[in-house]
């Protein structure tokens, strides 16, 4: 970081006087090259057209606000191709074109803007002795080159409530016990077990039955009670296992 010094940039301006009330000083300064150069053209010129003042906000001193009164030019530009006859001059290490803070202040505004946002941004500001608004800071973080602003947080993703079966359990058991409605809660379970390797509780599967979704599969084998032969039970669970899923 640079040297801390009275004047944005001494070898540019001359102190004229320093005036100070309770809260406030008063920096009169004034450009000090005796030549300026076409914004447009880059031509140097000599040749003043007339004065004017700007009144600039600066970094504060102890609390107190910092006001920079600008004695500046206007040139004429000496280059008859350019369209630019008449210009102000440029004070790039001081204050941009038109602003109203100089530029340090703008950079103790914008990592201000950067740390804490507008709203505390805007309170830290007050208190060191310097008024802007939350808007202020926010447009300066805006006016950032992309690559200087942090990117976004990646977006929350949800955690899956593991108390909700997936929806293709879910419909597996509703399928089961329309295809078998003599399957218990637990031959269920061990089912989807052996399907999807989640082993859902009784409860859970009542509830299931309990609330949907609608079966999308009809009976393909006879009702358990029905089926007499033990090995053909067998098979049935088997079949039922193997069956594809959904
Ligand atoms: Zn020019």
């Amino acid at each position: 970081m640079a040297e801390p010094t009275l004047l944005p940039d001494s070898t540019r301006l001359h102190l004229r006087l320093l005036d100070a009330s309770t809260s406030t000083i008063i920096a009169i300064v004034a450009t000090t090259s005796p030549e300026a150069a076409c914004p447009l053209c880059q031509r140097s010129s000599r040749r003043i057209h007339s004065h004017y003042v700007r009144q600039i906000a600066d970094r504060p001193w102890m609390g107190c606000a910092v006001r920079l009164e600008l004695h500046t030019r206007r040139f004429f530009c000496v280059n008859k191709d350019c369209v630019r006859q008449i210009f102000t001059e440029r004070i790039p290490t001081v204050v941009a074109p038109y602003a109203r803070r100089t530029t340090r202040l703008t950079d103790v505004f914008t990592l201000i803007g950067f740390a804490l946002g507008g709203e505390a941004g805007k309170r830290l500001a007050a208190g060191m002795g310097l008024f802007t608004s939350p808007d202020t800071l926010l447009g300066l973080i805006r006016a950032q080159p992309a690559s200087l602003i942090p990117p976004d947080p990646p977006p929350v993703v949800p955690k899956r409530d593991q108390r909700t079966l997936p929806p293709d359990i879910r419909q597996e058991i509703v399928n089961l016990a329309a295809e078998y409605p003599a399957f218990r809660p637990h031959e269920m379970a061990t089912i989807c077990f052996v399907k999807f390797g989640h082993q859902p509780s009784p409860r859970t599967i009542k509830l299931v039955l309990a609330t949907g979704p609608k079966p999308s599969r009809s009976r393909c084998i006879a009702p358990f009670h029905e089926i007499t032969d033990s090995f053909a039970r067998r098979r049935a669970i088997i079949q039922l296992v193997n069956s594809p899923k959904g």
